[in-house]
């Protein structure tokens, strides 16, 4: 049994024509917080502070729609969110809403250690904070310039609007706003496996740009956007409401545990099989220390490595 370790850093419609100055920053961000949690695993640490570690850094690079760079709610406001999961305690921990707070996946991991809860949200997640003292800013921090124009562009854009009272039907995913509003920002989270068989999942995100205030996706459901046991670490990411309605990341622990498949065949089921395409991208570990990146939008920012040598970097084509 080795380590493994994967990280996103979103799935969407990303144009395969991105200009290099857009895509480079974001590989050799991929690169260095890759670089970091393989450091973190050869020194023995457990994975839930590997992913922990490597999901903070992500979060401060303003090139993820995480901590730093996360998009805004239609008010122009920031409402972000993180979960983190230990795989074989299942002690998991959630936060929403967060306005001020530096590194929500460390106040998801508080929320875990040092209350009987599991998530907090809005509020009394802000007042967690600054009772736990994790570092915090005005929120004006949050509200970049390039945020303030990605916001702008998806009000301007022209979006199909859906009759949420209707009966959902698959196509309806089709329809759903692009995950980071198709301003190829995206949610970050890590999966990783140590080499004493510990599996953690780690999320963080603002969310959808132009979502309604108040609106919780995927990222901090148990389960959705992020789940691990002692089988599999997942951390998924895309469109929220198809990765809740199809609860991906414990479905995929479910197939290898109630289907008897391997890790990759049962991402791959997930992916291919459940969810409709152009929804989700996933990473995942296994116990055994394997690991999958699979998904079926156009792209997802992602890295990998395993302690056998095996590492990708990628954002395009799934080899897999
Ligand atoms: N899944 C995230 C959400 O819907 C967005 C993303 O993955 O980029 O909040």
């Amino acid at each position: 049994m080795g380590w493994a370790i994967a990280l996103h850093g979103g799935a969407g419609d990303i144009p395969v024509n991105m200009p290099p100055e857009r895509r480079q920053p974001r590989e050799a961000a991929l690169r260095h917080c890759l670089d970091i949690g393989v450091d973190a695993l050869k020194s023995q640490k457990h994975a839930l502070d590997v992913v922990e570690l490597v999901v903070r850094e992500l979060e401060n690079n303003p090139n993820f729609n995480a901590g730093k760079g996360s998009v805004l709610t239609n008010a122009g406001t920031v409402e972000m969110e993180a979960c983190i999961m230990d795989g074989n305690t299942k002690r998991c921990g959630a936060v929403s809403g967060l306005t001020t707070v530096i590194n929500p996946i460390s106040l998801s991991r508080l929320v875990m250690e040092k209350t009987p809860h599991i998530y907090l949200a809005f509020d009394g997640a802000e007042a967690f904070a600054r009772e736990q003292g994790v570092e915090t800013i005005n929120s004006s921090h949050f509200i970049t310039p390039e945020n303030i124009e990605r916001l702008k562009q998806a009000k301007e854009a022209k979006r199909v609007q859906i009759d949420y009272s209707q009966p959902i039907q698959k196509d309806v995913e089709k329809e759903l706003p692009a995950a980071s509003g198709g301003s190829q920002l995206g949610t970050v989270g890590c999966v990783a496996v140590d080499n004493q068989g510990n599996l953690a999942a780690a999320t963080s995100t603002g969310g959808l740009v132009n979502k309604m205030v108040g609106r919780i996706g995927d990222t901090p459901i148990i389960g959705s956007g992020t789940y691990a046991n002692n089988l599999c670490a997942v951390s998924a990411t895309g469109k929220g409401e198809a990765i809740i309605r199809h609860t991906v990341a414990r479905d995929v622990a479910a197939v290898m545990e109630f289907k008897g498949l391997s890790l990759k065949e049962a991402s791959a089921y997930v992916v291919e099989e459940c969810v409709p395409r152009g929804n989700v991208g996933l990473i995942a570990v296994s116990a055994s220390g394997e690991v999958t990146m699979p998904f079926n939008t156009t792209g997802m920012f992602r890295a990998c490595a395993t302690e056998d040598g095996y590492s990708q970097i990628g954002i395009w084509t799934s080899v897999e």
